[in-house]
């Protein structure tokens, strides 16, 4: 069969059989001939490119080559070729590089389910701590304010549970499609107030919003990508005082920002901010699963806004995003 293959292609034209070779192998095809043109006598060129069938599926082949005949001047005139079927060995090749893709994955998601069982274990550790304190408070018959006062926290840490279980949620949400916005029509000013509610923090809180008109977007997705940026940057800015969001109205968008004046992220970083478990800051004074601005980022997405960040290391960083003001206006916008 490859004898009759053999002679149907040595009766092409060569442009014929140009037309056969991918054209993403063609230019390197070209420069294999064109290599004969200074080569010695016994050398042998190898090349591997893709040729298209009759069943116009791509088939890879190896081609060796020399030279076979020079003209009267020296030039090469005639080279010699021999094809093997390369098919099966470079099918090979992508099952290799298929498994150890895999196996790179598996590290990763070993490594992050290592890192998710520590930060659940550390607020559910201090939340059990609490609940002991408060059984024993109890027992002795303590005063009200230091129950109140214990309940407080472990209320926290249950929150900041339920915080990790939900990026959890969501991600697997991401990663299957399967997040549907519940678009309605929205007051900008109820969304900035609920996410601030639910955010416990001693730092000033400085609103600046000069939008007034409703903004039609999933409110709730909107809340939590407000409440993450805000919750990066108190956390993200222990020493500072307060941290600054804005809100404005630029036409067919709102931007909404949040500046802290914290760590700040160095600039090699800054690309891979929003990357799926991506922590710039792995100091054990900071928690977290490299989730949340990877969500925030999706959903922004799915809203049809854009975001981005500058940061300066030491200094403080201004994450923003914006969402259009109303979603029939995205047609016009792509
Ligand atoms: P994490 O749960 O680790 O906070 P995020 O996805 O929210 O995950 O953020 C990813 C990384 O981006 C963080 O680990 C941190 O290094 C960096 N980062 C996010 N927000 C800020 C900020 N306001 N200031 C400095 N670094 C930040």
């Amino acid at each position: 069969a490859i004898g009759r293959h053999v002679a149907q292609i040595t009766a092409m034209t060569p442009a014929e059989q140009r037309s056969l070779i991918c054209a993403d192998d063609l230019p390197g095809f070209e420069r294999y001939l064109e290599g004969f043109s200074n080569a010695r006598d016994n050398e042998v060129r190898e090349m591997e490119f893709r040729i298209r069938d009759r069943a116009r599926r791509w088939w890879w082949l190896n081609i060796r080559s020399k030279v076979f005949r020079r003209g009267a001047d020296g030039r090469v005139v005639e080279i010699i070729s021999s094809v093997q079927d390369y098919q099966k060995k470079k099918e090979n090749e992508e099952k290799v590089r298929e498994n150890e893709i895999m196996k790179t994955l598996l590290v990763k998601k070993d490594d992050f389910m290592s890192v998710a069982s520590h930060e659940l274990k550390t607020p559910i550790t201090t939340l059990k701590a609490s609940l002991q304190l408060l059984k024993r408070q109890v027992e002795k018959g303590e005063g009200e304010d230091l129950l109140v006062n214990l309940i407080q926290r472990a209320e926290q840490q249950t929150n900041k549970v339920i915080r990790m279980v939900n990026d959890l949620m969501d991600n697997t949400k991401i990663r299957t499609g399967k997040i549907v916005l519940d678009i309605r029509s929205c007051n900008l000013e109820i969304i900035i107030q609920e996410a601030l509610e639910q955010i416990s923090t001693d730092k000033e809180i400085v609103v600046y919003n000069t939008v007034t008109q409703p903004i039609e977007v999933d409110k709730l997705r909107v809340e939590q990508i407000v409440a993450n940026f805000l919750g990066n940057a108190i956390k993200y800015s222990p020493d500072a005082a307060h941290v600054v969001l804005r809100a404005v109205d630029e036409g067919q968008f709102v931007k909404i920002s949040v500046q802290d004046f914290g760590v700040g992220i160095p600039k090699e970083k800054l690309p891979h901010i929003f990357d799926q478990f991506y922590r710039a800051e792995l100091s054990p004074r900071f928690s977290g699963l490299g989730l949340g601005l990877f969500i925030a980022s999706e959903l922004i997405e799915l809203h049809g806004g854009s975001y981005g960040v500058q940061s300066e290391e030491g200094v403080g960083s201004t994450f923003w995003f914006t969402l259009p003001i109303r979603q029939q206006d995205r047609s016009l916008t792509f």
